[in-house]
């Protein structure tokens, strides 16, 4: 099993949500974070109250919107020289709003592989690097349909996808990253809520599937440690759905 209190984590997306709980329970663990957020007051806020309770040198918040690609690389070379180096890259940061279509491709699917192809060339193995592990929040709308939105389900397969063909990539062992995919259901963040006050409103079906399924937050980051935790998993990609129906864990390996 991997031991996390040593490691040292990227997230992005982090000020709220799902990305928020991940943090808490990397730094429950002992770990390093640097962790950045479009929405600056929000991570500066996260940042202070984290300081307070686990030190200053064991968690950093930076601005970033990660569809600008300086912005995201600055960010991510800032996490790297302030820890001297990366063991964990987590590409978390998301929207689900098919109205602006374009915007939510850039950042659940573009951003996400940027992310990916940073952490990758830190830490390949065969190119110098110590190896590491890579986790995309992806969705269960990656691996199967979301129903009424089809360009969040295409934003989410891609993230798979892409990690799917690296994880299974021949030269993988060389390289030595190991990949996940955490496929959540639908969790209690400000994504869902705003969901629930917008487009889920005429549709009653969603509505009941949001009702009946929807985990806090933190549900989401203990499925997001355990997949972490788990180091067996080489040689493909670990899927991870995290949701009440699923039993909070259920994994899967492409
Ligand atoms: P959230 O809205 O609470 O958190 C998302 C965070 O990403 C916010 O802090 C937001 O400011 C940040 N963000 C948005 N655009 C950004 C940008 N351009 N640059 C930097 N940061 C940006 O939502 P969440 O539910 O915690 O979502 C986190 C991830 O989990 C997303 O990838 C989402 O698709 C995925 N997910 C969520 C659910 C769910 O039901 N909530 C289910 C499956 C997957």
């Amino acid at each position: 099993m991997l031991e996390i209190g040593d490691k040292r984590v990227f997230v992005t997306g982090g000020a709220s949500g799902i990305g928020r709980a991940i943090i808490e329970a990397l730094l429950a663990k002992g770990a390093k974070v640097l962790f950045c957020d479009v929405n600056a007051d929000a991570g500066k806020g996260l940042e202070t109250e984290l300081r307070k309770q686990y030190g200053a040198d064991r968690v950093i918040f930076a601005q970033c919107d990660v569809t600008n690609a300086q912005q995201l690389e600055d960010v991510f070379q800032k996490a790297v020289s302030s820890f001297g180096g990366l063991d964990v890259c987590v590409n978390n940061a998301g929207i689900l709003d098919e109205r602006i279509w374009e915007t939510m491709l850039a950042i659940n699917t573009t951003a996400q592989i940027r992310g990916c192809k940073l952490a990758l060339d830190h830490m390949r193995r065969d190119k110098g690097g110590r190896g590491g592990v890579i986790i995309n929040v992806a969705s269960m709308a990656g691996i199967v349909a979301a129903h009424y939105h089809p360009v969040y389900t295409a934003s989410k397969h891609a993230v798979v996808g892409f990690s799917l063909s690296w994880a299974t990539h021949p030269k993988m062992g060389e390289m030595g990253v190991r990949w996940g995919c955490l496929c959540p259901g639908p969790v209690d963040t400000k994504l869902i809520t705003v969901l629930e006050e917008g487009q889920a409103e005429n549709l009653p079906v969603y509505r009941h599937v949001l009702d009946t399924n929807k985990v806090p937050p933190e549900s989401a980051a203990q499925a997001f440690i355990r997949l972490l935790e788990d180091d067996e998993s080489n040689g493909g990609l670990m899927t991870v759905v995290a949701g009440r129906e699923q039993g909070h864990y259920r994994k899967r390996q492409l």
